[in-house]
């Protein structure tokens, strides 16, 4: 059992380190409103705090509120969005967006949260613990080791629970991110930093000496491998480029035009370039290679306003890798 004050100790070190980030409100200030934790809850799924830093400066000076980003085109939200990964989320950003503007306001309640499109249990919880002061456990992988480690568990079975015990009435919002912070600097999942936590005295997993093996590491699955080819077709200092299908991963969002990703594929001798990209859940081989006419619908994209497209970071970094190469024109 964590003692009592535990939370205490963690909420002062909170006080006392405070990460100052944009979508953030400084300990004892007002609550941010919460458009702007949404926001940063989604762009920091899959993403760092370094990468979504001034991508949420530019998102909200563009569209400083909820209604003023559901308002906005698809195409230009995916194209803010290029980078960030995940296309899936973005859509979900936008969904959620032009719902919530509909009802007129966020829901308060993390339950409420919940039903609304690409909010999951941790960032409904962490919205309505922030924003509006509700008490609940935000549990991302960061909460969940720091808490299996409080307790000693090697198997990290009823973290949300033993989470909620921790969380204090009052002060629910601070102690959601004086959590987070923890977990993201030092109570990482190697070498953490116990000599400066806070809670050291009070850790079952430092006082075995080898805190570091809190939770055991679940095996992943090994990540397949797919392989597709993409068309260079340039004409007058400008690329064809496409927009891919709604659906699927990358929905929506621009493109080189090219085959469906499959399993296995032969080498191309012709191939200008070759680029290697990991998804969440498979890795890619893109091999891109000259064609003489335009494939599709698509526009031409002229090289030097590349940065106009949207192109995710896919595609952008193929088209780098092609304008490295010297004789691309060779169809
Ligand atoms: Fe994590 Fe070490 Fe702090 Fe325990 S003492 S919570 S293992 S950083």
């Amino acid at each position: 059992m964590v003692p009592a004050n535990a939370a205490a100790l963690l909420l002062q070190h909170y006080v006392d380190n405070f990460r100052c980030l944009p979508w953030r409100a400084g300990p004892g200030e007002p609550a941010p409103a919460a458009y702007r934790v949404w926001l940063s809850e989604v762009m920091l799924q899959q993403t760092t705090v370094t990468t979504v830093r001034p991508r949420f400066e530019r998102f909200v000076e563009r569209w400083p509120t909820i209604e003023a980003l559901a308002a906005a085109s698809d195409e230009d939200i995916l194209g803010e969005w290029a980078g960030l990964g995940y296309y899936a989320r973005a859509r979900n950003l936008i969904a959620c967006a032009r719902e919530v503007a509909r009802r007129g306001q966020f829901p308060r309640r993390a339950a409420e949260l919940r039903r609304l499109p690409g909010i999951g249990a941790y960032t409904s919880a962490a919205i309505a613990a922030i924003a509006f002061g509700e008490r609940v456990a935000a549990v991302d992988t960061n909460v969940e080791r720091v808490v299996s480690r409080l307790h000693g568990l090697r198997n990290p079975k009823n973290v949300p629970q033993l989470a909620l015990e921790m969380t204090p009435a009052d002060r629910p919002g601070d102690f959601v991110q004086a959590m987070m912070d923890l977990g993201a600097t030092i109570c990482r999942p190697k070498n953490p930093r116990c000599t400066e936590c806070p809670v050291r005295t009070c850790c079952a997993a430092f006082a075995s000496g080898q805190p570091e093996t809190f939770p055991e590491r679940r095996q992943r699955a090994p990540r397949p491998h797919r392989h597709g080819v993409a068309y260079w077709t340039e004409r007058s200092g400008a690329v064809w480029l496409v927009r891919r299908p709604a659906k699927g991963l990358l929905g929506g969002m621009a493109a080189l035009p090219g085959n469906d990703w499959i399993a296995d594929a032969p080498e191309r001798a012709n191939a200008i370039a070759t680029v290697r990209h990991v998804f969440t859940h498979f890795s890619l081989n893109l091999q891109v290679v000259p064609r003489a006419e335009p494939t599709g619908e698509g526009w031409w994209q002229p090289l030097d306003r590349l940065e106009d497209a949207g192109l995710p970071t896919l595609y952008r970094k193929a088209i780098a890798a092609v304008l490295a190469q010297g004789d691309r024109l060779a169809a």
